[in-house]
């Protein structure tokens, strides 16, 4: 609870408000909060960039939605309220948008905090938009009549409770006049200060030797930043900024994020591998195993990488650790792969005359040889699991950082979780 008895807690989401071709939600929603800033007294205590449910069927890429929490005095509520409501009006007026348009904003503000099942429900599956429409009722909602997905985003950031070990993201904007234009920020420069900066993550991928922070999209942002603390995303940014050629930013804003928390994921699962791995369209494979009593089909991308080529290694009996997540058409899409290669694979019983296998009469039978009627004792025959070419951290397959989900934790932050410990 705040100090002063007059402040008012508020939160404000919003969503949807950009297009395929240009506009960035980060952006508007930081042109709102300068307008919000001029209010008198009024503090911002956070602002927050929320991923949500990577498949959901309206999104753009990286489905993430803005949030903030402010603290306004009781007696600027009202005025709080008309600059929102002037602020979308203006939006929409900016946006163009006419019936065939996929925007459809949507700008939320709140004075209670709402129900924390909305973020939960928003990062692991799709959402209603009717039923949360209804469940929002009370709150104050800006948008279209006719086109309001953007209060499913909006609603869920605002709802959204973050951990302690939450992320940040520092965005960086650019001026107007260079949006379009190609960004000047090397791959070198990322890495050094990614040396320099070593709290900072996902920078670059070293496998193809690719800054991540520059989006390759013609948005309003230059770049952003990710660590694990505001103050190790700021330094970096001002040590990026004091480089030469390095391109100039007009603005920026540190967010906390819900990035690399694996909050759309339950944690892994065991399973034993039913078949071999069969390759479809595009080099992406898969293959069904059976996973605390259900029959699954398990894919991954060609652009998983490591996961790909693990996957493509297994054989039927062999026992792993999957985490992954459901896709609409039911199959599981496969993030992390562990296999269990201190248990042997099985590869049938000893060989004998003219290559035919030994076989036993019973179960309590030793082996023998039909052709030369030698016997031994019962044994299998198995071989080591040939891993080579995959690189594991601590025996998990992850794909390369620029093919990882927004949400995914990398394995250098940490082992994975098993569903039974979330
Ligand atoms: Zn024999």
């Amino acid at each position: 609870m705040t100090a002063h008895a007059d402040l008012h807690r508020v939160w404000i989401g919003l969503d949807d408000t950009d297009s395929p071709h240009s506009g960035c939600t980060t952006a508007t929603f930081d042109d709102l909060l300068k307008e919000i800033s001029k209010i008198e007294n009024v503090e911002i205590i956070e602002r927050r960039l929320v991923r949500l449910w990577p498949f959901a069927e309206r999104r753009t890429r990286g489905n993430g939605a803005l949030a903030c929490v402010i603290e306004c005095p009781k007696k600027s509520l009202m005025f709080l309220e008309e600059l929102l409501s002037n602020f979308f009006k203006q939006l929409l007026t900016e946006l163009e948008i006419d019936e065939n348009s996929l925007t459809s904003p949507a700008l939320i503000f709140s004075s209670k905090k709402l129900d924390e099942n909305f973020y939960w429900e928003a990062v692991r599956q799709k959402v209603d938009l009717d039923i949360r429409r209804k469940s929002l009722s009370g709150v104050k909602i800006l948008s279209l009549e006719n086109s309001d997905w953007g209060l499913i985003g909006a609603s869920s950031a605002m709802a959204w409770v973050p951990s302690e070990n939450s992320t940040w993201e520092l965005i960086a904007w650019r001026f107007p006049d260079n949006i379009g234009t190609k960004r000047n920020i090397t791959s070198s420069v990322v890495k050094k200060m990614e040396t320099l900066h070593p709290e900072t993550f996902v920078n670059r991928d070293p496998t193809a030797d690719k800054g991540l922070i520059a989006p390759r999209t013609p948005c309003p942002v230059l770049y952003g930043i990710r660590g694990s603390k505001p103050q190790a995303v700021l330094m970096a940014h001002e040590w990026i900024q004091a480089q030469s050629g390095v391109e100039k930013c007009e603005r920026f804003a540190i967010h906390r994020t819900n990035q690399l928390s694996d909050d759309h994921i339950l944690g892994f699962s065991r399973a034993t591998v039913l078949t071999k791995s069969i390759e479809t369209k595009g080099a992406h494979s898969s293959l069904q195993v059976l996973s605390n009593g259900k029959n699954l089909t398990l894919v991954a991308f060609k652009e998983g990488g490591d996961v790909n080529r693990l996957l493509r290694k297994l054989m039927p009996g062999d026992r792993i650790d999957w985490l992954g997540m459901k896709s609409p058409d039911g199959s599981i899409h496969l993030e992390r792969l562990s296999i269990n290669s201190s248990l042997p694979r099985i590869t049938g019983r000893p060989i004998c005359c003219n290559g035919k296998t030994m076989r036993s009469a019973g179960s309590n039978q030793p082996l023998r040889c039909l052709i030369c009627e030698n016997v031994v004792e019962k044994y299998w025959l198995y071989e080591e699991i040939n891993l080579d070419g995959i690189e594991l951290i601590n025996g998990w397959a992850e794909p390369s950082p620029s093919q990882r989900r927004h949400l995914s934790k990398p394995l250098s932050l940490g082992v994975p979780l098993s569903s039974g410990d979330i």
